[in-house]
């Protein structure tokens, strides 16, 4: 059995997590929430048990991945709400991976949501809460320091290799990966997935109904919130 760092202070709260120092230097818990915010937290909420859900999910995700040779910070599950992580110097740069269109794509491009896109797009913004995180070009990434070209190399090719994963992965429990959001850090100078992947994160259709599993049923006012996080957590526990 192996022994987990005591946890100390609290060093960071966000919108869905909190994340704690332990006493290894090296480790964070990361704890989940179950506030939901959206429209850089202009409208916020509950769901109930979202925090359980997401560790769980972002669990099976996370063990998934690292299993596939994509590097995350993932240690291991504690108990409901927290997992043990890496400590990352996180990169300012958030990446989207689009399969389909929907979302801020659909209203800035003037696209039909649901429009299947010939191939993966992969989007970066710039994590400012104040700027409501800004779409960017990976130049403004490079020029203002956020990240180097090797790191950019990096994070892309992690990221199409995250959508292949778990497009796959999704597509055999009958839900179409949309689109979703990564964060990546470093740690002892090495790139490393970061955050969690769960319906907060992603957006999840089901394949036969279209019907939205994910934090747009919050977003949009659809009702069957709290349904839709138990129904991704029950498909890809299956
Ligand atoms: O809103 P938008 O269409 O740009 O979102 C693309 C994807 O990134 C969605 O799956 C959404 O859940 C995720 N996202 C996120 N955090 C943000 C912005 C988007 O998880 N701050």
């Amino acid at each position: 059995m192996e022994t987990t760092p005591q946890k100390l202070e609290m060093f960071y709260e966000g919108k869905a997590k909190k994340l704690y120092s332990t006493s290894d230097p090296d480790l964070i818990i990361q704890y989940f929430k179950d506030d939901a915010t959206a429209f850089n937290a202009r409208k916020r909420g509950t769901i109930e048990d979202k925090g359980v859900i997401n560790n769980q999910i972002s669990e099976l995700f996370l063990t998934l991945l690292e299993r596939n040779g994509v590097p995350t910070h993932f240690v291991r599950r504690l108990n409901e709400r927290e997992m043990l992580c890496k400590r990352l110097q996180i990169i300012p740069v958030e990446i989207v991976v689009r399969n389909l269109v929907a979302g801020s794509m659909a209203k800035r491009l003037g696209r039909v949501e649901g429009e299947v896109l010939p191939r993966p797009v992969v989007e970066y913004y710039y994590k400012s809460d104040p700027l409501d995180d800004p779409l960017i070009t990976a130049d403004h990434a490079l020029v203002f320091g956020w990240a180097t070209a090797e790191e950019l190399k990096q994070i892309d090719s992690m990221a199409l290799r995250v959508n292949d994963l778990l497009r796959r992965f999704l597509d055999e429990r009958n839900i179409i990966l949309v689109d979703f959001k990564l964060e990546f850090g470093r740690h002892h100078g090495k790139v490393l997935l970061g955050d969690e992947i769960c319906p907060d994160t992603c957006r999840f259709w089901d394949k036969a109904t279209r019907q939205k599993l994910d934090k747009d049923r919050f977003r949009r006012d659809l009702g069957g919130v709290e349904e839709a996080y138990h129904e991704m957590l029950r498909r890809v526990s299956a």
